[in-house]
């Protein structure tokens, strides 16, 4: 997973070091030291977040021109990722292999500062981290990803999602305690997950991880049963989900919709009850998946509007609230494109794009987005839906006739390629991020 020290050219390695004067002597670098250059970069560029969208920004904003000082800001030492996380619940992978650090992005020459923002300075150009320090910059890129609505489940907290009712929604502890909270459920028990609303992150996930804890229950517990709540009529890839589900599982997976009495409104972790609104629902395990809007900082510094979600400019994802600060990633609105980590992986270069030409005085290129989320429903069952963006009158729209998805009578050899196709985007897209 960690890149091979490499032997950075002169140029990036006085790169390297001048970038470390963005941040201060008060926080820490993380990835390899770096020491200052006299040389003055033609713009400093900061981005907040190290995640699918801001890593690739902080990347290919270094790409696009080599003269900017990019300062790449992340609250966590290491990454993990979310994408293939359903996985370490089947106990089909471990978190290492979704485990990152930066040093592949410090070797580029970015500076990668470890702290946690929670202040920004519109007007003289500032964010300030949590211990004081302060970093200056001329443009500003944010991919701080999504912040959980706990109040909107009567009973629900972040306490409880950190003890016993996990949500694993951000990969990592969460996603160790529901494994380890399968594990000990006995046999002829019930797993219920609750799902969102929408809009969420990964709109396919919580029906993926169905499948992957199905996936455990049929060789360790075959009396068992997953139960979803939703607080939906309809879900992405729905009839492939179903068919899977039925083809690897029988009658091991269940679906209530929100018409049905899906919807939850409340839960008392003590009898470990959910509240639907027509009758309670009891489990052994719960996967709650609270409601979502965009992270903290994007709300506490006036980035959102009534949606909980930050508007946008989607040729140049500037807020239209703070036009000197860009959002990209789940936090956006980016029209039809869903909140994934290959769309945040798309809008990440669209806008380092657009950052690095508002820098030299030229025009945003002809942005064009792309999107593809594969599920992976058992070993040898994957399916997917792949879309093409582009922008019409201000909007992201889909291109009509591009992407789709997978074909509902596909053969099992197909099914069994698109595992390979998911494991391999996923290597693609890693590799991407941190080399
Ligand atoms: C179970 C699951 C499965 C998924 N599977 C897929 C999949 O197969 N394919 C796919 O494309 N997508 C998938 N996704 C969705 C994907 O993970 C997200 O869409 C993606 O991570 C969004 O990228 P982002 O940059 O917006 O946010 P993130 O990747 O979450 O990155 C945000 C980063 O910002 C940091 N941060 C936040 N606030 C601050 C602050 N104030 N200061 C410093 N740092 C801060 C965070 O620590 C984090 O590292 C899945 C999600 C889940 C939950």
């Amino acid at each position: 997973m960690s890149a091979q020290p490499i032997n950075p050219s002169r140029r990036r390695f006085l790169g390297s070091v001048g970038r470390a004067a963005a941040g201060t002597a008060a926080v820490g670098l993380l990835g390899a030291p770096a020491i200052l250059r006299a040389d003055t970069p033609k713009a400093r560029v900061v981005v907040v977040g190290g995640g699918y969208g801001g890593a690739i920004a902080a990347k290919y904003l270094t790409m696009a021109d080599p003269d900017l000082r990019v300062t790449l800001i992340e609250r966590n030492p290491v990454y993990v990722s979310c994408p293939l996380s359903n996985e370490v619940l089947s106990g089909e992978r471990d978190i290492d292999s979704l485990t990152f650090d930066y040093r592949g992005l410090t070797r580029r020459g970015i500076a990668v500062m470890g702290d946690e923002i929670i202040e920004i300075d519109p007007e003289q150009r500032f964010v300030r981290g949590k211990g004081g320090a302060r970093y200056n910059y001329d443009k500003l890129i944010l991919s701080p990803g999504v912040a959980f609505d706990f109040g909107a489940i009567d009973g629900m907290s972040a306490e409880l999602a950190d003890s016993s009712i996990p949500h694993a929604w951000k990969a990592g502890p969460q996603t160790l305690l529901l494994r380890k909270q399968l594990e000990a459920m006995p046999d002829g028990g019930v797993c219920a997950i609750v799902a969102p609303p929408n809009p969420f992150r990964c709109p396919p996930g919580p029906y993926e991880r169905a499948a992957q804890i199905a996936l455990y229950f049929s060789h360790h517990k075959p009396k068992s049963k997953v139960m979803i709540y939703d607080a939906k009529d309809a879900f992405s890839k729905q009839g492939l989900f179903q068919a899977g589900w039925k083809e690897h599982y029988g009658d091991m997976v269940e679906w209530v919709s929100a018409a049905a009495g899906g919807a939850i409104e409340a839960i008392d972790p003590d009898s470990m009850t959910l509240t639907g609104v027509v009758e309670d629902f009891q489990a052994d395990v719960i996967n709650l998946i609270p409601h979502q809007r965009a992270a903290q900082i994007a709300v506490d510094n006036g980035l959102v509007d009534d949606s909980g979600w930050c508007p946008v400019d989607q040729q140049t994802f500037a807020s239209t609230l703070q036009p000197d600060i860009h959002v990209i990633g789940d936090a956006a609105i980016a029209g039809a494109m869903p909140k994934s980590g290959y769309s945040a992986n798309s809008q990440g270069k669209v806008c380092a794009m657009a950052v690095a030409a508002a820098i030299n005085g030229e025009s945003p290129p002809a942005p064009s987005y792309v999107n593809t989320c594969y599920s992976i429903l058992a070993p040898d069952h994957g399916i997917s839906v792949a879309g093409v963006y582009e922008l019409k009158d201000g909007e992201i729209v889909s291109v009509p006739g591009a992407g789709g998805l997978s074909a509902p009578d596909a053969d099992a050899r197909t099914r069994a390629i698109e595992v390979q196709f998911a494991l391999d985007w996923y290597r693609n897209i890693t590799a991407d991020m941190f080399t």
